[in-house]
């Protein structure tokens, strides 16, 4: 493991999985440096002066592995890497940003990404949720799996994100709003995906971070028709407005998305 310290922050740059983990510890003073598409902004900016850098690029920590019908996706995977994953996933990796973020952007950085001041960050996350994905992490406590709504309602910091694995769905689908632009930001995306018998939706762009949609799922499980349940999306959602849209645009638009999801499924 290459150790560089100095007066600036003291980087180390583990080698393995286990050296990781091991230079993580209990993850207090840590900062875990991924693809570093959010943290260069901040670091360059002069938001972030941390003590500690944990750099992951050279930790082995990237891969898709297949077992049966179980996929397993090593934090460190870019989001390049994932555009032509299991949909929904593929269609959120193929959202977010352009090439060149893709490219640097890892899926542990999108699932740890903290909400962006002006516009929604995670776009994964609503797909990992819709999959049924648990995420392993460990940290202070040890190891734990976990569902990834879990995992990120109980807050991310202190965590270091190893991998997130899901079942193969039966069906996946996924609509969304997009801001044209140069990084072609999402302003709302929903997603959906059948597995095991179970329909499980989750909503990016309308909350910190990607929340499940279960007053949806509770109206369809009672009967309801798409456009009927959809209309309870907002139950699980409390949208602000950024640069990119007001809340009552993402107010009046998340039903619309749900709905789309909802034929596409069927
Ligand atoms: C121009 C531009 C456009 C963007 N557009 C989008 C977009 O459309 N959609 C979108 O979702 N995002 C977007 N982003 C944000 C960002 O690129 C993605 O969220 C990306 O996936 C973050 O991953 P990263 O590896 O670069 O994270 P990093 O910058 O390395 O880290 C981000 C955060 O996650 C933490 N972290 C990283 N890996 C781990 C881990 N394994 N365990 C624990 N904590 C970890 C870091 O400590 C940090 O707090 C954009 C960024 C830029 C600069």
């Amino acid at each position: 493991m290459d150790t560089v310290a100095t007066d600036a922050p003291r980087v180390a740059r583990p080698s393995s999985l286990e050296a990781a983990i091991s230079e993580f510890g209990d993850g207090a003073g840590v900062t875990v440096f991924a693809g570093g598409s959010i943290l260069m902004v901040d670091l360059v900016y002069g938001r972030l002066a941390p003590e500690r850098v944990l750099m992951l690029d050279r930790a082995n920590m990237s891969g898709l592995r297949t077992q049966g019908e179980r996929t397993t996706i090593g934090a460190m995977t870019t989001v390049a890497e994932l555009e032509t994953a299991t949909e929904p996933l593929g269609a959120s990796a193929r959202g977010v940003a352009d090439p060149e973020i893709r490219a640097q952007a890892t899926i542990g950085g999108n699932l740890c990404a903290p909400p962006g001041p002006q516009n929604p960050r995670g776009d994964l996350q609503g797909s990992l949720i819709a999959l049924g994905a648990q995420v392993r992490s460990v940290g202070d406590g040890g190891e734990r799996t976990e569902p990834v709504e879990e995992f990120l309602a109980s807050g991310t910091s202190g965590r270091l994100v190893l991998d997130v694995s899901f079942e193969a769905p039966s069906a996946g689908a996924s609509a969304s709003v997009r801001r044209p632009h140069a990084h072609s930001y999402t302003v709302l995306s929903v997603s959906g995906a059948r597995s095991g018998g179970e329909l499980r939706l989750a909503a990016c762009g309308v909350a910190p971070h990607a929340v499940r949609l279960r007053g949806v799922e509770r109206a369809l499980a009672g009967g309801a028709e798409p456009e009927a349940a959809a209309s309870r999306a907002l139950e699980d959602a409390t949208p602000a407005g950024d640069a990119l849209a007001s809340a009552w645009y993402r107010e009046q638009t998340l039903p619309v998305l749900v709905t789309r999801v909802l034929h596409d499924l069927r």
